[in-house]
């Protein structure tokens, strides 16, 4: 896998959806027709291409389209306050500025079995490295989601994943649910917040696995001491912190 060279574009917003309540995903298309090039991981820079202040012009976000889809990359943004309110009201057909690729988290080649923890939003480049991996379906590799949110209601792409895990069933989807008022009985999966003893029961051992973190950096310090309790090397730890 070669880390493609990044480039500056013009994009149109050419679609918009509300994922769950305050995460809005935009697709962005090349305006002159350009094939994208990334790495499931990777992330891009959105602008505003009038935005004179450059602390108020972009802002990082995962791809969380498939690299398989090269006319658009779509982008899955939590809205906090001034910032992602003004670019997720943004109308379709507006043209906005897009650079990428960009970063180093990404799958590890040599790995056949990868484990991803995702805290809130964070869950954007899982989106891409599991549709990725079910489109190519790399010989006896597999992979394991941890995805804890509040209620069903608030787990990011949760139906994306469970179609992409029939399409693959080497993706193990291990979602957790953590609002403790929540007493649906529609929820089957488990309850309670990611700790030792459900990525264990969940993985068996941890020989052979490589570790992928996206979240905020208070979550990705505790998901880090865990891991680290359980004996997993800090080099087979992957990190990417949204703030
Ligand atoms: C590599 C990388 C990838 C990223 N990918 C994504 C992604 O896929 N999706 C995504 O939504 N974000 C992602 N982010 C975060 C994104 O770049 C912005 O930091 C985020 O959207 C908030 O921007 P802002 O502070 O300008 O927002 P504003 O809406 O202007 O909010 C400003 C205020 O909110 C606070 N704040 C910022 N983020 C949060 C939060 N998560 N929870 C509570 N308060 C917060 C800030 O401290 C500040 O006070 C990524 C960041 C990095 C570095």
């Amino acid at each position: 896998m070669t880390i493609a060279v990044p480039q500056t574009f013009d994009a149109v917003l050419s679609e918009k959806r509300e994922e769950v309540p305050g995460v809005v995903t935009m697709r962005l298309a090349p305006v002159d027709g350009r094939k994208l090039s990334f790495l499931p991981g990777q992330f891009a820079m959105l602008c505003f291409p009038d935005e004179p202040d450059p602390q108020r012009k972009c802002r990082a976000y995962s791809i969380s389209s498939s690299p398989q889809v090269t006319d658009y990359i779509e982008v899955t943004i939590k809205i906090v306050k001034e910032w992602t309110s003004r670019m997720t009201s943004t109308a379709v057909g507006t043209k906005l500025q897009v650079k990428m690729p960009f970063g180093r988290f990404v799958l590890d080649p040599t790995c056949r079995d990868h484990v991803f923890i995702a805290g809130g939003v964070g869950i954007t480049p899982f989106a891409a490295m599991s549709s990725f991996l079910a489109a190519t379906k790399p010989e006896a590799v597999r992979a394991t989601l941890f995805y804890s949110a509040k209620t069903p209601a608030t787990l990011i792409f949760r139906e994306r994943f469970e179609k992409t895990a029939r399409e693959w069933p080497e993706l193990n989807l291990a979602f957790t649910i953590t609002d403790k008022e929540y007493s649906g009985a529609d929820w089957p999966g488990h309850r309670g917040r990611l700790d030792a003893e459900f990525i264990k029961a969940t993985l068996g051992n941890i020989a052979g696995k490589k570790f992928y973190l996206c979240g905020s950096g208070q979550m990705m310090a505790g998901i880090e001491e865990i891991l680290e309790s359980m004996g997993v090397a800090k080099e087979n730890i992957h990190t990417e912190k949204f703030g």
